[in-house]
């Protein structure tokens, strides 16, 4: 719902630490002059214009929720300088949403509007983009299914409950690890805090990232509680990422 959350008054959302204001989840991955955005929030465009976003390449996705899609509208900038479509790469079952949110993108009719223009690349395996190569790593999101993506020795898997043990395998040997935790209160579709730290126990990257952070968890307090090589992520968070 990001943070503050709407008509909520509690001391996270009222807090005035920037690191408290959470837009809805999303990552930007720049390399050798190309941009690949992760989801496409509902805070997209406001998103860009902090990261002064000039160019966009591709859009992965995770899932379809609607915290996760609903800024596709906002690529149409980037149709228009570009002269192009915008390849977006999902899972078959997030084209079926995606198709049905979106109808006006993918249907095709004749508008006198300006749609985003893209094109659709479904996931089936690994893939290669501008020299990137992604793994896709399938978890369990509830009932339903969400992809995370490796790249190189860093991986984002957010909006997950469940871990298989191949997926496991995909995520040995990182520097860093950006992962879905929600808050302390268990949720039938997220992963808490606690159940994210067991896991990066179980897997041991070099660094650990949580996201997807609702208002239950301050900043601060909460990283003074954490392993020092787990740290809150925070909206404008920028690193490294060896390929
Ligand atoms: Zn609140
Ligand atoms: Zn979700
Ligand atoms: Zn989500």
């Amino acid at each position: 719902m990001g943070v503050p959350t709407l008509a909520c008054h509690c001391a996270v959302c009222e807090s005035t630490d920037p690191r408290d204001k959470r837009t809805r989840p999303s990552i930007l991955l720049a390399h050798a002059g190309h941009n690949i955005l992760i989801d496409t929030a509902p805070d997209f465009r406001f998103q860009a214009m902090r990261a002064h976003l000039d160019r966009l390449d591709a859009v992965i996705y995770t899932h379809g929720h609607a915290d996760h899609i609903l800024g596709l509208d906002d690529i149409r900038p980037y149709n228009l300088k570009q002269k192009g479509v915008v390849p977006l790469y999902a899972a078959p079952e997030t084209f079926d949403i995606l198709r049905r949110q979106f109808a006006y993108v993918f249907d095709n009719k004749p508008t006198e509007s300006t749609i985003p223009g893209v094109s659709v690349h479904e996931i089936d395996g690994p893939f290669t983009l501008f020299g990137i190569e992604f793994t896709p790593i399938p978890a369990h999101h509830g009932p339903q299914s969400v992809l995370g993506f490796r790249f190189g020795k860093a991986a984002y898997l957010t909006d997950f409950s469940r871990v298989p043990e191949s997926s496991k395998e995909l995520l040995r040997d990182l520097d860093d690890f950006i992962l879905d935790a929600l808050r302390y209160v268990p949720h039938p579709m997220h992963s808490t805090v606690d159940q994210s730290l067991a896991l990066v126990e179980e897997l041991k990257p070099r660094r650990a990232w949580f996201t997807h952070i609702c208002h239950d968890l301050g900043h601060t307090v909460t990283n003074e509680r954490l392993p020092a090589h787990v740290r809150l992520a925070y909206d404008g968070l920028q690193f490294e990422v060896a390929l």
